[in-house]
């Protein structure tokens, strides 16, 4: 059995910046550090921070002093403000590139235009978007949630960073029936865009497709969906002892990749687990 694993696997560029944050913070103010939300949707590296003393609140009330890390997917405007009231030591992790997709909201509000988000409306990254623009946007998840939308004089389409490429393109298209103009701006991160290329590649040719990553994680999630799509034997799981040694019998090639918020460690237990059945078997 061959095991081709996804060159791209594994943390994206924001998510380690906001790791590389949370560390080095813990190291210097490793009292009263905390994180508002998991600093990223991956359940042991959460763990992992707690060990080390960064404390996990869900709640910006909950926080009496001492540091806060806002995470890569943004911080809601009011929790700023709160933050900045109380006087808390502010590490800002917000990723790049989402702050970027904060930006083209904001400059298509301020220019008149309705903004439409095509994302996950729970997400927290979509929750501070809005925020930045008075929750003045609508949000669909797929060309379907149009239907009840419009007609708009003046449209302005953006995505949460996280989203296919496909879908917004297949939005957009949409919105030209529904709006006299539009004007979109490609938000998705090409850190998102090359993880799915690479699994989809990877995912036509083997038997098996394993992809690794929080449940609570909207781009494993993803990966995962479209990895289905092409090879029904897909198996998303957290961690290396989710493997089931069934899922490999007679497979001659099987596929591995991960998350942007799955830690590297992890993916090398799952690897290295699958190589051991691998040897067991032959
Ligand atoms: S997926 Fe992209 S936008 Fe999201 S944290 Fe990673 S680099 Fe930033």
């Amino acid at each position: 059995m061959k095991l081709v694993v996804a060159k791209s696997a594994g943390f994206c560029f924001g998510v380690r910046r906001a790791m590389d944050m949370a560390l080095e913070a813990a190291q210097k103010h490793p009292r009263q550090l905390y994180t508002l939300g998991p600093l990223i949707h991956n359940p042991q590296a959460v763990a992992a921070l707690e060990r080390m003393g960064v404390e996990l609140k869900k709640r910006i009330e909950a926080i009496p002093k001492g540091t806060v890390i806002f995470r890569s997917h943004g911080v809601c405007l009011k929790d700023l403000q709160k933050a900045k009231q109380k006087k808390l030591r502010i590490i800002d992790a917000t990723c790049p590139i989402v702050k970027r997709a904060q930006l083209y909201a904001k400059f298509l509000h301020r220019r008149g235009y309705a903004v439409l988000l095509v994302g996950d409306v729970h997400h927290p990254e979509v929750e501070a978007i809005r925020s930045y623009i008075g929750d003045q946007v609508e949000v669909v998840g797929d060309v379907r949630a149009l239907r009840s939308l419009g007609p708009w004089d003046k449209l302005g389409v953006i995505a949460q960073t996280t989203q296919s490429f496909a879908l917004l393109k297949e939005i957009v298209a949409a919105c030209l029936e529904k709006a006299k103009e539009v004007r979109a701006f490609n938000t998705i991160c090409q850190a998102t865009t090359i993880r799915q290329k690479e699994a989809v590649e990877i995912a036509r040719g083997v038997e098996c497709m394993v992809v690794v990553g929080g449940r609570n994680s909207g781009n494993t999630q993803r990966l995962a969906s479209i990895c289905k799509e092409i090879q029904p034997q897909t198996y998303h799981i957290e961690e290396a002892h989710e493997l089931d040694p069934r899922w490999f019998v007679k497979r001659k090639k099987v596929g591995l990749t991960a998350g942007a918020s799955t830690p590297f460690w992890i993916i090398r237990e799952v690897e290295e687990r699958i190589r051991e059945l691998q040897r067991a078997r032959s």
